[in-house]
């Protein structure tokens, strides 16, 4: 198990006072305790450094060091800086779903929860917000993965787009869009083709069907258990297609929720939604508390 991050500091500040007032020193040993539990937290070490300098500076205006419970003190600023980074949009579970039919793009690597989270959302647009919608599955390399939106969908009363055989992503793209506009939907989901890892072909797919849909929202769902992985497949994700917005899955896992510190400060993209389960109602909109909550253990 992990040490609790508030106990490990005053476990370093009780060892500090009983040696008379602190110093400046003193209050570096105790970032240093904080650094290391980002790191086991599964931050990234650039982004652990940043953050424990941006740390430092708020602590070192705010008199740490005078202060009777000096561990209390530094816990708070590190929650306020953690919550600080991670805090995105003001209201990240507001798509931007105006002009129907609004196409939505999910983007990730397979098995990252990608077909799940897609009804999970579509799902949710519909009780939530009562949008019509409808979901299209262009995973043509698989078709259980199509076979599987479909079953879906008809779980939780969604629309999918009929599976044709022997079409391309793109085609489907676009049968999706006219069914959409003829159907009178508000939103369309495109829940494209993942692969076990970022390859060109890939790539290249997910480029040709963003640029048919021209996506109001492209989500990347990753694997909130993957750590840095799951930094790196943004950044790829970002960089190749262009991200609105990420979608942690598994985050009623185990995982210490580093990777979201890590994913928001490398790309600048905020974390909309994470994911909690197997469930169709199990994701919620992303509270920057709850995960700096989580990282400080
Ligand atoms: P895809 O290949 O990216 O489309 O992945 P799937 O949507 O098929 O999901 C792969 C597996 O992960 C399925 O068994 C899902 O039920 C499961 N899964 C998806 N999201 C979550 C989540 O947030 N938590 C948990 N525990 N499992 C999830």
């Amino acid at each position: 198990m992990f040490e609790n991050l508030s106990e490990r500091l005053s476990g370093v500040f009780d060892r500090l006072t009983k040696q008379g007032a602190l110093s400046e020193e003193d209050v570096k040993t105790a970032l240093r305790e904080v650094r290391v539990a980002l790191l086991e937290a599964d931050v990234s070490l650039p982004v652990a450094r940043e953050f424990v300098k941006a740390v430092q500076e708020r602590a070192t205006g705010q008199a740490v060091t005078k202060s009777v419970t000096p561990g209390q003190q530094v816990v708070k600023i590190v929650h306020d800086e953690l919550v600080h980074v991670l805090t995105g949009d003001d209201d990240p579970g507001a798509l931007k779903i105006d002009n129907a039919p609004a196409p939505i793009l999910m983007v990730g690597l397979q098995g990252s929860g990608k077909t799940t989270t897609t009804a999970k959302l579509a799902k949710r647009l519909k009780e939530k917000n009562g949008k019509r919608v409808l979901m299209a599955s262009l995973d043509t390399n698989r078709p259980a993965a199509m076979e599987q939106l479909a079953i879906l969908g008809a779980q939780i009363g969604v629309d999918t787009l009929p599976i044709v055989k022997g079409e391309t992503a793109v085609q489907i793209a676009k049968r999706a869009k006219q069914q959409a506009m003829l159907g009178g939907y508000d939103v369309y989901m495109l829940d494209t083709a993942g692969r076990l890892h970022i390859d060109d072909v890939l790539m290249d797919e997910v480029q040709a069907v963003r640029d048919v849909a021209t996506p109001r929202e492209t989500l990347l769902v990753v694997d909130g258990l993957t750590g840095q992985d799951a930094v790196n497949v943004a950044s790829e994700f970002d960089g190749k297609v262009g991200i609105s917005g990420v979608v942690l899955t598994r985050m009623d896992g185990d995982g210490r929720g580093g990777a979201a510190l890590s994913m928001r400060a490398v790309t600048g993209k905020p974390i909309r939604f994470v994911g909690l389960g197997e469930k169709m109602d199990a994701i919620e909109e992303f509270h920057p508390e709850r995960i700096a909550g989580r990282i400080l253990g």
